[in-house]
């Protein structure tokens, strides 16, 4: 039998409304999932199949803890997502089960160093390390999915003033399409959490600011940036 020969990493895990703990395998993440922050990124809103990009589990920020500023930035800026928690995994999965998949919901914040950003889509280079830097993640709890949220408003108020503010409906890809989508790509897990993307509204962040997502009929995150 081998045994480690450095300590394993720690399982990332979410705690979950009512109790227990949400193990965290994978974090994929859709891009311009709104129209009118698809446009303010200068992008064309068309119903283009969604498109994905990760984040390590180890990215997320839990239990209302302070969030670091991150280095090799100058332009952090916030994204209020709503995040869909996958409890059974599959491939192929169709839009009209696709829900049946999904353990809960969360809210969640795809803090972006949109400096880099910028730099990696003028250099045609990966948005790895714009999206996916350490604690890049600020995320609330999981609800469990007694009820989908299909329609209700998503927001942001930074410092108690409101910087973000849709309407779930407004996705282009709702969730189901999402899952059916993202499914098609790789195998689905349990564990795995997708953030949905987020409307316009999109700022920069400085340190001393107090972030406060919310996600009508799933909950909130709450940080502040250190
Ligand atoms: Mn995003």
């Amino acid at each position: 039998m081998n045994a480690y020969i450095i300590a394993p990493p720690p399982q990332i895990a979410m705690p979950v409304q009512g109790g227990g703990l949400f193990p965290v395998r994978r974090v994929y993440c859709v891009g311009r999932n709104y129209a009118a922050h698809a446009r303010e990124m200068g992008g064309d809103p068309s119903r283009e199949p969604p498109f994905f990009f990760t984040k390590p589990a180890d990215a997320l920020v839990t239990g209302g803890a302070d969030t670091p500023f991150p280095v090799a930035s100058e332009n952090l800026h916030h994204e209020v997502e709503l995040v869909v928690a996958i409890g059974q995994g599959g491939v192929d999965i169709p839009v009209e089960t696709a829900l049946s998949h999904v353990f809960g919901y969360a809210v969640g914040l795809d803090l972006t160093r949109r400096d880099l950003q910028e730099q990696a889509k003028a250099a045609r280079q990966p948005w790895d390390m714009a999206k996916g830097f350490d604690a890049s993640g600020p995320i609330g709890i999981i609800v469990p999915a007694d009820t989908h949220p299909v329609a209700g408003r998503i927001t942001l108020q930074v410092n108690g003033q409101v910087r973000q503010s849709g309407e779930l409906q407004d996705m282009i890809w709702p969730v189901p399409d999402i899952i059916a989508a993202l499914s098609r790509l790789v195998r689905l897990a349990p564990g795995d959490l997708i953030f949905t993307g987020t409307p316009d509204g999109v700022g920069p962040l400085q340190r001393g600011d107090v972030l406060r997502g919310e996600v009508e009929g799933v909950g909130i995150i709450e940080t502040r940036i250190v």
